[in-house]
């Protein structure tokens, strides 16, 4: 039993199939990206686990258990977007700060948390600043630190460097891997770019049409027919 099961999952919006008995696991720690031409159904993968998609059936095993049934804030994930997704009228710091509030830790902790998570992504000293105010790199980070600072069982990255330009988008994955590596963090990461999958991973699986046709470290993606 791998820390994340996906087994025979199952989506269709309408009567159109997005992806059948899906298969889909990842060991505690792992970094798996997963890559596939635009419209695959990567995207609707990551948002059944994170449950902001209903499944039509199926099961998602994290440690163990089915959070098929859980809503998207009992599942302990964390999920970062290509649009960033901030709230514009929130300081970094009351974005990053959110997850938390909604929990209802105590002011001191969350404070503490939310400095915490913008030292990882270094961004301390741009705290009171408002999203507009940041390049997209800036924001991405600042998704990432929010993600982050709830302190999730599983991260799922999708697509987060594409909407960013060639330097920053290297500057940033070196950077999510450090962070990752770091943090022990189990991590599934969405892309279609084959240069990111294969500089970050550990394991790649590789989708097309709703299925999974690979699966295996960078070298298998070429040596396997
Ligand atoms: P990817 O992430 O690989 O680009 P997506 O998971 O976003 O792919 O999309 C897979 C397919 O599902 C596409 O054909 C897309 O048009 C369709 N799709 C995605 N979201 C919806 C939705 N909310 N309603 C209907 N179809 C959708
Ligand atoms: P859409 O697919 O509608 O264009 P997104 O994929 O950016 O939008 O976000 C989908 C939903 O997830 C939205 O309702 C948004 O409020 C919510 N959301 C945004 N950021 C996060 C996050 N970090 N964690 C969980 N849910 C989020």
């Amino acid at each position: 039993m791998s820390y994340l099961n996906v087994t025979q999952l199952n989506k269709s919006y309408g009567p159109t199939s997005i992806f059948e008995n899906i298969d889909f696991s990842a060991d505690e720690g792992e970094f798996v990206t997963l890559l596939g031409p635009s419209g695959c159904g990567k995207s609707t993968l990551l948002r059944c686990i994170a449950g902001l998609t209903d499944v039509d059936s199926g099961k998602i095993l994290l440690q163990g258990q089915d959070i098929v049934p859980l809503p998207p804030q009992k599942r302990t994930i964390g999920m970062v977007f290509q649009s960033y997704a901030l709230f514009p009228n929130m300081t970094v710091e009351k974005n990053v700060a959110f997850g938390l509030k909604m929990q209802k830790l105590p002011g001191g902790d969350i404070q503490k948390r939310v400095m915490e998570a913008l030292a990882l992504v270094e961004l301390t000293d741009f705290a009171r600043r408002y999203p507009h105010q940041l390049s997209g790199g800036q924001c991405q980070r600042v998704a990432l630190a929010r993600s982050l600072v709830t302190r999730p069982r599983l991260l799922l990255l999708d697509e987060p460097l594409s909407a960013l330009d060639a330097r920053i988008r290297r500057h940033l994955r070196e950077q999510i891997r450090n962070i990752q590596q770091e943090l022990k963090l189990t991590t599934i990461f969405v892309t279609h770019d084959q240069e990111e999958a294969l500089t970050l991973s550990d394991r790649i699986v590789l989708m097309n049409r709703g299925k999974i046709v690979q699966n295996g470290n960078a070298e298998a993606l070429y040596t396997q027919p």
